[in-house]
């Protein structure tokens, strides 16, 4: 075999894989391209779900003839001049290979003005012939027009799925940007028909509204510092959470980050304050902004992931500032004095466009009751006691507050009550432990010593002191102060079912005991089928004012459901 120099297309084609894998992937080197020459508005025209057609309009800086001579030859980059440049990088794009990529495998049309110049630059390429330089008139800006996306690369054609799935990339390629940098307008079209409409806006807010449109009601402000690390952003209320993972949007110094690990930090920041269903997914918008030279973007082509230098302070902030975030939505104070100032519990029907306007203040001072039927995502403030009606087939109570209706899941809520109590108790004193008066000895199978015996650091962490005196024995001479004595075998039984189903992540000892104390108080809390007492009934109603997280039970389900009397009356027609 000899070896043979390849010719610069050839090359430039088999380059393109690494850069272009999609019309997805075009779009978003072009929309990058117009960010980068810092666009206003950004126009994207697709057709046959990009196979066809992908036209980028932007009202950008534009190129000189010289400029756009050059942009589509490999290398060629006004980004970045030498190595180092590439760790302070601002801009998206650094590489000097996307044009050269799109334009290696497609009929590639650029048409472009700067203000300074007195008429526009055409540039045609297509397939291996020589790019066509030409007049052309134009707007101050750029115009690309890609078509007939891989026509000289058969393979990689057959490998686009439907037009459909292409499109579907593409739009999430827009809403990422649009979600990004909400002072540029967006607009998508869809063979010829407006799709999406994103017109600039003055704040991240006002984006995260229009694209998240509904889901966007139930927000809560987010925002931290540590060290170099801003975070800023939104995250959904505590029983609000989707059931897909598909509205959680993490950017890096304005660029989209999908990363797992992260994305599981706002995750635990739920677990442990609020709770959440296991097949529930918070739902965010976290914008970090950090020192460029923190983050190594240049890990992947496509620059999805990125390695951070410190990914552990990453985590924490992330956490942190969402756990502070829930904080604020829960009234953690004692329940609010009587004021005249009753907001007016309004109807589903009739609210209008949906605001994000959680201040501190609300916070703090009201008694903000989410109801949780998608029916009635209305968040009234209610400032009067709860009184007891009644209570409905041994299961549900019901009570009235100065606002409406409520009926609770009895076991739920006191599920939670008791939950955070013991929760604060372990929070308080943390290492608080117990000896026994004689050592206790268990018997349990093979594989459930062995998880005991993997997990042994971590239990004794929390304050256990185990032993393992034979093959299938486990001895325990001390337990933390919240557990006695009767109940050690199934506090036991209890950890052996968590290690056995859970994924023990970080923070394990946290999540452990959480789950602990999550199995203790829902074995002491009233079934749902137990009659109850007005008395009893009525402790429970005092306690709500009290918890923080009073809306869902420690597992994140509801625990009850509120009608303001404004719905009541307009079911009735009054
Ligand atoms: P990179 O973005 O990595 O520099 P590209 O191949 O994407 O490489 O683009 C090459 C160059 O072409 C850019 O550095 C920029 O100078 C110019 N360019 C591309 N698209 C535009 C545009 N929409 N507006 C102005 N200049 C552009
Ligand atoms: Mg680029």
């Amino acid at each position: 075999m000899s070896i043979q120099i390849l010719p610069q297309k050839v090359a430039d084609q088999i380059a393109a894989g690494e850069v272009v894998e999609r019309p997805a992937s075009v779009v978003k080197e072009l929309v990058e391209n117009s960010l980068d020459a810092r666009a206003e508005s950004v126009d994207v025209y697709i057709g046959d779900g990009g196979k066809t057609l992908i036209e980028v309009r932007d009202d950008g800086l534009g190129m000189s003839r010289e400029d756009a001579e050059k942009c589509v030859l490999r290398h060629a980059t006004s980004k970045i001049k030498t190595i180092d440049d590439l760790f302070s990088i601002r801009s998206f794009g650094f590489r000097g290979e996307a044009l050269a990529a799109i334009s290696a495998v497609s009929k590639f049309e650029l048409i472009t003005q700067t203000e300074s110049d007195e008429t526009g630059t055409s540039v045609k390429c297509s397939g291996e012939d020589e790019p066509k330089i030409s007049d052309a008139s134009s707007n101050i800006g750029t115009l690309i027009r890609v078509q007939d996306l891989f026509y000289t690369t058969p393979a990689r054609l057959a490998y686009l799925k439907t037009e459909e799935t292409e499109y579907r990339a593409i739009v999430k390629e827009i809403t990422n940007f649009a979600l990004s940098k909400h002072d540029v307008s967006f607009k998508l079209f869809k063979d010829g028909k407006p799709t999406l409409d994103y017109p600039a806006t003055q704040s991240e807010q006002a984006r995260v509204e229009q694209v998240l449109k509904s889901l966007s009601t139930d927000l809560l402000p987010v925002s931290g510092k540590l060290a170099q690390n801003e975070l800023t952003g939104f995250v959904c209320r505590p029983g609000m959470c989707a059931k897909s993972k598909n509205h959680q949007y993490l950017f890096v110094n304005g660029r989209r980050i999908e990363d797992f690990k992260l994305n599981y930090a706002v995750r635990e920041a739920f677990l442990q304050s609020a709770g959440i269903e296991k097949h529930l997914h918070p739902v965010f918008v976290l914008f970090l902004e950090t020192d460029p030279l923190l983050v190594d973007v240049n890990v992947h082509p496509r620059k999805l992931e990125v390695k951070f230098s410190e990914p552990r302070e990453i985590f924490s902030l992330i956490k942190n500032s969402v756990t502070t975030a829930l904080q604020k939505s829960g009234t953690n104070q004692a329940f609010a004095p009587r004021t005249p100032q009753f907001s007016k519990p309004t109807s589903a029907s009739s609210m209008s466009a949906p605001k994000l306007n959680f201040s501190d203040q609300n916070a703090g001072r009201n008694f903000n009751v989410p109801s949780f039927t998608k029916e009635t995502e209305v968040k009234p403030e209610i400032n009067s006691p709860l009184t007891l009606i009644g209570q409905v087939e041994n299961k549900y109570i019901v009570a009235q507050s100065g606002e409406g209706v409520f009926f609770f899941d009895q076991h739920a809520l006191h599920e939670r009550q008791r939950f955070e109590t013991f929760w604060d108790e372990y929070k308080k004193k943390k290492t608080q432990v117990q000896k026994l008066l004689t050592p206790q000895i268990f018997t349990f199978t093979e594989d459930e010593i062995s998880l005991l015996h993997e997990n042994r650091d971590e239990i004794v962490k929390l304050g256990f002191a185990i032993s393992f005196p034979a093959d299938n024995e486990v001895g325990v001479s001390e337990v933390p102060a919240m557990f006695s004595e009767k109940d050690l075998e199934q506090v036991l039984q209890d950890i052996m079912k968590y290690l056995g189903e859970d994924q023990v992540g970080e923070h394990v000892q946290d999540l452990l005991m959480r789950k602990l104390l999550e199995y203790k108080a829902c074995r002491g809390s009233v079934m749902f089928g137990d009659p109850m007492k007005p008395v009893e009934m009525q402790k429970l109603l005092n306690d709500f004012e009290t918890t923080q997280w009073r809306n869902l039970c420690p597992h994140g389900r509801p625990n009850h459901w509120f009608i303001p009397f404004g719905e009541l009356d307009g079911k009735f027609h009054r």
